[in-house]
């Protein structure tokens, strides 16, 4: 079976994880800061905290913005849950905003739209959707004048640039960004995350409610048992926050971290299959690439295409049955968020979300990952072309 994503891991790899193995530390031990440090160099970002998911990066980046009864989060329909559940976790409201069609990242003029309409939106969650970096600078002028903060998620998206060749995660334009790191994404820790930002409040406040909200940094201490003639009592530590335990460990750390060493490459080959792709699929009637633009600076995660089921006479349940049993996993990025059972209760639908129902509606992301082989590949298209007829 070629599944749609796939992790890679070397013999360096292993070695890494076996070492921190064979060591005294296997979790709160020194690869975790060693991790933070080289992602936060890699994207050119001054902090970084390491969390155990990418899902409890946007739960703390939430919280961090200050969400709670009352304010707003906006994020896109077409997004995997974890994004939008972000808002809802600390007590906010999430609002969607619709998509461009043709980037499939959040519309601006849709933002924009939004945000001239409703005074409670405290945050922004872009989605950098497949890896293609979304118009930032744009994104951050509206958050600005709305005084609103901007939080990235680039679950897809380490590795991608700007335009003006920076890295996603320098937070240039935003407060925080936040990665994954499940093996389907660019580098795999197992299960992980990480949160970057510049500015230093925040970085100390994630660092607390990564660990049940208990100070163990060099904040001030509030309490006064927490010293004894002016030194610190050594059995002394004090719970500021309401806070998680969202920790990742060594292990995933080391992991990940020597998996940093190769994304270079990972994304080189993932561009060079992406590339073969759009050929293959270019000028036919009934499918094509969803997104055709910034091939230099996405992070590659998906490739998607855009199917018109209805003229080829298949639906899209019998077309993936059809590549399953020819061996190939294909899947559908992604269920838009409004549409889940339980955001339905709470009054979304996908009424207003003409880009995002019609997208939907056409999308088959196809396999692409770095241990993806030309046969392979040429396999996959051959496979597909039949099924268009
Ligand atoms: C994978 C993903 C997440 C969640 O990451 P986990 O590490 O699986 O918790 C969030 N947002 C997007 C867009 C993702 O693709």
């Amino acid at each position: 079976m070629i599944p749609y994503g796939k992790h890679h891991i070397d013999e360096d790899d292993i070695q890494a994880v076996v070492r921190v193995l064979q060591g005294s530390m296997i979790t709160q031990g020194p690869a975790i800061e060693l991790f933070e440090k080289k992602v936060a160099d890699y994207v050119g970002a001054k902090f970084a905290v390491a969390v155990s998911s990418g899902s409890a990066a946007l739960h703390l980046s939430a919280l961090a913005a200050d969400i709670q009864p009352g304010r707003s989060l906006v994020t896109s329909p077409i997004t995997f849950v974890a994004t939008a559940n972000a808002g809802l976790h600390p007590g906010g409201d999430v609002i969607f905003a619709d998509i461009d069609p043709e980037t499939i990242n959040m519309s601006p003029e849709a933002l924009q739209n939004i945000l001239s309409k409703n005074k409670s939106v405290r945050a922004i969650v872009p989605v950098h959707f497949a890896g293609l970096p979304c118009d930032m600078k744009n994104i951050k002028s509206l958050a600005d004048e709305a005084e609103a903060v901007v939080i990235e998620d680039a679950a897809h998206a380490l590795g991608a640039t700007y335009d003006n060749g920076n890295k996603v995660g320098c937070c240039e334009n935003s407060l925080m960004t936040i990665f994954s790191f499940h093996p389907v994404k660019a580098i795999a820790a197992g299960e992980g995350g990480m949160i970057t930002t510049n500015d230093e409040v925040i970085y100390r406040k994630l660092l607390k409610l990564r660990s049940h909200g208990i100070n163990k940094i060099d904040d001030p201490l509030l309490l006064p048992e927490a010293y004894d003639d002016s030194e610190r009592n050594p059995w002394y530590y004090e719970m500021q926050e309401l806070g998680f335990h969202y920790r990742i460990t060594d292990i995933q750390s080391s992991l990940a971290t020597s998996q940093l060493n190769k994304i270079d490459d990972f994304i080189a080959r993932r561009r060079t299959l992406v590339m073969q792709y759009d050929k293959a699929f270019k000028g036919l009637k009934n499918c094509r690439p969803a997104q055709i633009m910034g091939k230099e600076q996405s992070g590659h995660h998906l490739y998607v295409l855009r199917i018109d089921f209805n003229s080829i006479g298949l639906t899209r349940g019998q077309f993936m049955r059809a590549l399953s049993a020819s061996n190939i996993g294909s899947q559908v990025h992604y269920i838009p968020v409004p549409l889940h059972p339980y955001y339905q209760k709470l009054g979304h639908n996908l009424n207003s979300f003409k880009n995002a129902k019609e997208y939907y509606d056409q999308a088959l992301s196809i396999p692409l990952f770095y241990d993806l082989t030309d046969d392979e590949q040429n396999y996959v298209i051959k496979t597909i072309k039949a099924l268009l007829g």
